[in-house]
């Protein structure tokens, strides 16, 4: 067990598990007073109707699924997050440090200034006539145009749907079909470490791909992201490392003078006000699409008032948040972390933020290490996958910059094994600072079952506790509760502010994947074991899930076992059909850099496991897997491992994946079983 250190502790907003235990309690029993208490801090046009303000059905056989919070009550999100604070005299603060690409392109933006920028770009959406509903598609890197639209578009009640700048043109497409969007923000490119993308082509494709399926886009935004770089490359020469030079690329932006303005020429003449939008409570916020792990992306649907109180206090608590504090989550905004922890949650808690364009690897593999010591980061959110990619490159990096300034570090996307966490709070958070293994989903809208960095003594591995007002329970098979210790099937007994309320267009698909399972539960897909103190553990995907010669696995334990092992650096772990067991162990092992996959390995690997899990657990096979097909947000899709496994070359929906190649290398490298 490890505890808060006692300074954290001391200050922070919920400083120990009595008060946690009493909070969330409160917002169990009664979640109106709780929720409304909180309410209090933010701007209503109109107050919530004091009867009303909590309603819901999780139970398929009462009707339809609905979740309904603060209904009556009216108001805009910009308007609290970027109004309020500047007019609380808050306007010169920095909201967001820019960090390029480049670590020589930088730059900031205060409270006052975002407002302003936010206004205009709201004016230049109107003027392409997009009003309340309407659809605005963006596909950005992480660039202050980013949020700057996003915000513009709650501003006038738009609604967005943020398609990671990463993903195809096929992707963009299907998303622009299925909002039906009428506006699409881009830019002409971006530089992502050494690697150049052209966005703007991959726009054009998208749109003519969306026009042959009967969707018109009126019009396409397009920020000249590579000129501006390109025109600063030529005061500062050798500037990113760009020898062959963006000048030939941005003469390759195509155009379409019927659709297609730049972004400046747009801005330039619009005003820096606009009056907000006020919008009910239940009114759509935004539409963004799941990670794709284990099968075709859903369109998550959030809304306006619950997801706003849900991610200013998750970002609150769970980040221990303090002003002054200088706060940094490397998300991209193409996924729910970078929609609530980069966006909505710090801005609706006035927080400084930095935001970072490029990759942990560029121009060193210490950027995220330089970063830290460059903006005296307090709070650092990341990812186990980033953290296991760093540790590959050894400690020396770490300790060539102070990282003295941290106090809470967070991990999310996906179960983080044992081995990486300790290396996260050992090495990069100097033993001190509280690590918050942050359990959610982008359909939870915030974060779920999570730690509190002053309250809650740490397991390496475990997610904990829930956050106020969740209820999560662990269902065996058939739907019982199981009380105390045991695994099951993670589910939540109601729903929190913050939850989403439909998948965008398709309610049916929303109650069959989440509320047909089991009646009256949110069922999450996920597997979780509480322990004898009432810690959960998430142990991974029900699909994921093993069972050997009737011995239920989880793929989170034996993977965390072999990552311990000095030669590995990852490890993903299914099932194959076994003729007498049932199933068996199927193992892909990524060596560390300078390792080599050998017979001795896989004795060592197969030995550790047996005497660490049981002689049941030893691994049947072992497969060399020198990269792991993962999702563009960096999780492992084991669904893709399973087929390989098995053999089978068809393997489903790619979409998603970020490296296609991936897959043809591991069947090369499939041993013959
Ligand atoms: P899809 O739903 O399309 O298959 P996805 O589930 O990966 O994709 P996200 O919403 O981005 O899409 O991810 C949520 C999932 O990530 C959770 O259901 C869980 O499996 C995993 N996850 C997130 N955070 C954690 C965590 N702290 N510990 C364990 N698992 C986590
Ligand atoms: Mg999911």
């Amino acid at each position: 067990m490890y505890y808060p250190n006692l300074e954290l502790a001391r200050e922070a907003h919920c400083a120990s598990m009595e008060q946690y235990k009493r909070m969330h309690e409160k917002s169990i029993k009664e979640p109106a007073q709780f929720w409304g208490e909180i309410a209090k801090q933010f701007y209503w046009e109109t107050p919530a109707i004091e009867d009303k303000f909590f309603s819901y059905n999780f139970d398929l056989s009462k009707g339809d699924i609905f979740i309904k919070w603060m209904e009556g009550a009216s108001t805009n999100i910009s308007f609290n997050l970027l109004d309020k604070n500047v007019k609380s005299g808050n306007g010169d603060k920095i909201a967001f440090y820019w960090e390029g690409n480049d670590p020589e392109d930088y730059s900031r933006l205060t409270y006052r200034k975002l407002l302003e920028e936010t206004c205009r770009f709201a004016n230049v959406l109107k003027s392409k006539g997009v009003s309340v509903g309407d659809k605005v598609v963006i596909y950005m890197p992480m660039i202050l145009e980013l949020p700057i639209a996003m915000l513009a578009c709650t501003r006038i009640g738009a609604i967005h749907s943020v398609v990671f700048a990463g993903y195809s043109s096929d992707s963009l497409a299907e998303r622009i079909l299925d909002s039906k969007a009428k506006v699409l923000i881009t830019t002409d490119g971006v530089w992502r470490g050494e690697k150049l993308l052209l966005l703007k082509n991959i726009c054009d494709e998208a749109v003519a791909k969306a026009k042959k399926h009967g969707h018109q886009l009126e019009s396409c935004i397009v920020v000249a992201h590579l000129r501006r770089l390109n025109n600063l490359q030529g005061k500062m020469k050798g500037v990113n490392g760009t020898s062959n030079g963006t000048s030939m690329d941005i003469a390759n932006v195509s155009w379409d003078d019927d659709r297609d303005v730049w972004w400046h020429d747009e801005m330039e003449d619009a005003e820096a006000s606009c009056y907000p939008v006020w919008m009910a409570a239940e009114d759509p916020l935004f539409i963004l699409y799941t990670s794709g792990s284990t099968g075709k992306p859903k369109g998550v649907l959030h809304t306006t008032a619950g997801y706003l109180i849900y991610a200013a206090t998750t970002f609150k608590y769970v980040f221990d948040y303090h002003p002054g504090d200088i706060y940094w989550c490397t998300a991209d905004c193409g996924w729910i972390t970078g929609h609530t922890y980069v966006v909505y949650g710090p801005l609706a808690n006035g927080a400084t933020s930095v935001i970072f364009e490029g990759t942990p690897f560029y121009p060193e593999n210490d950027r995220y290490w330089s970063i830290i010591d460059k903006y005296k980061v307090t709070q650092f959110y990341t990812a186990p996958t980033a953290i296991r990619s760093l540790m590959k490159f050894g400690d020396e990096l770490v300790k060539k910059h102070s990282l003295s300034t941290l106090k809470v570090l967070g991990s999310v996307g996906e179960p983080i094994n044992t081995e990486a966490w300790l290396w996260f709070y050992n090495l990069v958070g100097h033993s001190k600072c509280s690590i918050a293994d942050t359990f959610w989903q982008t359909e939870t809208g915030g974060h779920v079952i999570t730690p509190l960095p002053g309250a809650t003594p740490m397991k390496p591995g475990s997610a904990t506790f829930p956050f106020f007002g969740v209820l999560p329970e662990l269902l065996d098979e058939d739907g019982r509760v199981i009380e105390g210790e045991g695994e099951g099937y993670l589910v939540f007994r109601r729903p929190w502010p913050g939850m989403m309320r439909t998948l965008y267009g398709n309610h049916q698909r929303f109650q069959n994947t989440y509320f047909d399972r089991f009646n009256g539960f949110y069922c999450t897909g996920d597997g979780a074991r509480r322990d004898a103190n009432g810690y959960l553990w998430v142990t991974g995907r029900i699909d994921d899930m093993l069972n050997v010669s009737g011995h239920l696995m989880s793929t989170a334990e034996v993977e965390s076992v072999l990552a311990e092992h000095s030669s590995v650096a990852e490890a993903a772990v299914v099932s194959k059909s076994h003729p007498v067991k049932g199933q068996c162990l199927y193992c892909f092992i990524t060596p560390n850099t300078g390792m080599t996959f050998d017979e001795k390995l896989q004795v060592e690997l197969k030995k550790k496991v047996r005497e660490r899990i049981g002689p049941f657990a030893q691994p049947d096979v072992i497969q060399h897997a020198p990269v792991l097909p993962k999702t563009r947000s960096g999780k492992i899709m084991r669904r893709m491992l399973r087929k390989i496994a098995a053999g089978d070359r068809n393997i489903g929906d790619t979409s998603t994946l970020a490296d296609e190649t991936v897959i043809q290398l591991l069947f090369e490298l499939r041993p013959c079983v």
